[in-house]
């Protein structure tokens, strides 16, 4: 055995995982050299075998379930063909298995050797073997993204699965069309063709029964999605994105490539939609999208700044036609079916305003009496340290009072109490500076966000008399507001404010 000193390790889990590109054959190897291993340092063993090939934490179920176990102590070691099979993706999930496996105290066991996380140079190998694990894995995946292309060039489909209405035929590895959906798929089009935006072909595709691509109800974005994919046109596009779109894997984020980087290739299956109608739907949902956004950004009062409170979404704004009076409208949520599903009513922006202003006066009494902050993010994360740091230090007290008991009972010798009173009071002088620092910087801040609020308040206020447009205004509301959730019961306006 290559240890330094003696490492008792009586009862191991072996952790089995496929990788990309093992075959069942690999993992028996690999499950039977392990249970070698254990036997020939004269341990038990466990297994604990992955049906699937994530990389994730979140998507292994036996590893979770290997994790539990380690937390409740039932292991010395966790044996592995290789370190890559614990994980390499995210380094997030390696965190925690380091976190788990140190606090634990897990030795890591490969047909090669045993790790442990005390020997500084075992933990720097582990950094390297990730290192390397994780360079083998864009390797594979780049290898893999090559070859669909190569594939697709020689004529087959390897784009995964195909959009609807296509479908894969493995005889051919090609695609063929759906004959039901593809008259789904043409409506789809034709509608998009007469300007029906997005929400509302799914709202009338709900209503038909129709189900969506995933065998779910339609989305706005499942539609637009359809409407914008190339392969219809008859053409394969590669490289969308980067990585996997799990949502679950954490191992690398998803990267999605800007429309020029795709590599475009002609393939071997039936188009169903011309160039043409592509370029038409392609500017009217371009028009579609910036056309409600141009409207969104400031023409209005409240302009992007009221949320209705009983579901969430932010309320749109409206103007009177005569007298040009602003109004936020009755909330517009809809269902699948486009019926709506919220009842908030509208109101006159003004009373909203009306209510702003109330509000407005209290809060800057209470910033002026409290004289401190409202804890913003970071002068919350200080403090949060100040307590660790307070805590800290009665510990460090505690332990200098009973070692002075000790002295006192003679149960630790002259020597020792005064080499340990050292350590604790050295320890104890340092988080005293670390305290009286951290209260320097939660002070500075307090006093510094306090009147900076104090101060937009007093611009807010002093601009707001001097222009009558709304958009100024909406510009001049943002400064001191972050959101206004709003609810109305009758002539019970209930509005809730956060203030920047
Ligand atoms: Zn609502």
């Amino acid at each position: 055995m290559d240890s330094k000193r003696q490492m008792r390790i009586e009862d191991v889990a072996i952790y089995l995982r496929k990788s990309r590109g093992d075959i069942d054959i690999d993992l028996e190897k690999h499950r039977l050299l392990l249970i070698e291993r254990c036997k020939d340092i004269g341990a038990n063993y466990v297994e604990y075998a992955e049906i699937g090939t994530s990389d994730s934490i979140d998507d292994r179920p036996a590893f979770m379930e290997l994790l539990e176990d380690i937390k409740l102590n039932l292991f010395d070691a966790v044996a592995v063909s290789d370190i890559d099979r614990l994980g390499r993706g995210g380094d997030k999930d390696w965190a925690l298995i380091e976190e788990i496996f140190r606090n634990e105290e897990i030795y890591i066991i490969t047909p090669e050797k045993v790790f442990n996380w005390d020997d500084e140079s075992d933990e720097m190998e582990l950094d390297f073997r990730k290192f390397i694990a994780r360079m083998e894995y864009k390797q594979t995946t780049k290898r893999l993204r090559r070859g669909k292309i190569m594939g697709a060039k020689q004529g087959r489909w390897t784009n995964g699965t195909p959009p609807y209405p296509y479908t894969y035929n493995r005889q051919t590895r090609q695609l063929d069309i759906d004959n039901v959906k593809y008259k789904v798929y043409r409506r789809i089009v034709e509608m998009a063709l007469e300007g029906v935006p997005a929400n509302k072909i799914s709202w009338e595709l709900n209503r038909l029964g129709i189900p969506s691509p995933r065998g779910k109800k339609w989305t706005n974005v499942a539609v637009y999605r359809l409407l914008r994919d190339k392969t219809h046109l008859g053409k394969i596009v590669f490289a969308k994105q980067e990585g996997s779109g799990h949502k679950n894997r954490n191992t690398r984020p998803l990267k999605t490539f800007s429309e020029d980087e795709w590599i475009v290739i002609d393939g071997l299956h039936q188009p169903i939609k011309t160039q043409d109608e592509h370029r038409k739907i392609m500017e009217l949902l371009a028009k579609r999208r910036i056309v409600p956004k141009a409207a969104r950004s400031g023409a209005f009062v409240l302009s992007g700044l009221v949320y209705c409170r009983s579901c969430g979404y932010s309320m749109g704004n409206t103007r009177n036609g005569i007298s040009k009076k602003e109004f936020l409208k009755k909330c517009q949520t809809r269902d699948s079916l486009g019926n709506r599903t919220c009842n908030n009513p509208g109101v006159n922006s003004y009373a909203i305003v009306k209510g702003i202003f109330q509000q407005l006066d209290e809060y800057e009494r209470e910033i002026k009496k409290r004289g401190e902050d409202m804890d913003t993010n970071e002068t919350g994360l200080l403090k949060v340290a100040l307590t660790k740091k307070h805590k800290e230090i009665e510990k460090q007290r505690g332990a200098l009072d009973t070692l002075i008991e000790m002295r006192e009972e003679q149960e630790i010798t002259r020597e020792k109490f005064l080499e340990r009173k050292e350590i604790r009071e050295f320890n104890i002088a340092q988080l005293r500076n670390e305290i009286g620092e951290l209260q320097d910087r939660i002070n500075q801040r307090e006093q510094t966000t306090n009147e900076r609020k104090l101060k937009n308040i007093r611009e807010f206020r002093d601009k707001w008399g001097k222009s009558k447009s709304s958009e100024q205004r909406n510009q001049f509301l943002q400064t001191i507001i972050d959101r206004i959730d709003y609810q109305r019961e009758g002539d019970n306006i209930d509005i809730h404010i956060n203030f920047r």
